[in-house]
């Protein structure tokens, strides 16, 4: 039996976080946008891996998890995602660090 202990994983790490959902979706991808190259860097820059191309070529998000970091805002710019922060005691509580 070993006593020494094992470094988390990224994905273990986020696993401690609780997340509560908003009414509405936070961050919203604006019509007509969802080929946008700009768009496309959010599904690489995303750390929690919320952005996916779809078999259309178009980017989807599933905001179930955000972490509010705000990457996917930067990268993307306004004329591309309709960002907000979550509503008061919606989104994201981080558990560990
Ligand atoms: S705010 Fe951060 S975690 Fe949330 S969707 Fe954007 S890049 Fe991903």
């Amino acid at each position: 039996m070993s006593d020494t202990l094992e470094p988390m994983g990224l994905k273990a790490k986020l696993g401690l976080d609780v997340f509560k959902a908003d009414k509405e979706p936070h961050i919203k991808i604006k019509a007509g946008k969802e080929k946008d190259p700009r768009l496309k860097q959010a599904i690489v820059v995303c750390p929690a891996g919320l952005y996916t191309e779809n078999s259309e070529g178009e980017v989807e998000l599933s905001i179930d998890g955000c972490l509010e970091c705000g990457t996917c805002r930067i990268v993307c710019g306004p004329e591309i995602l309709d960002w907000q922060y979550p509503s008061g005691g919606s989104g994201v509580q981080f558990r560990f660090g």
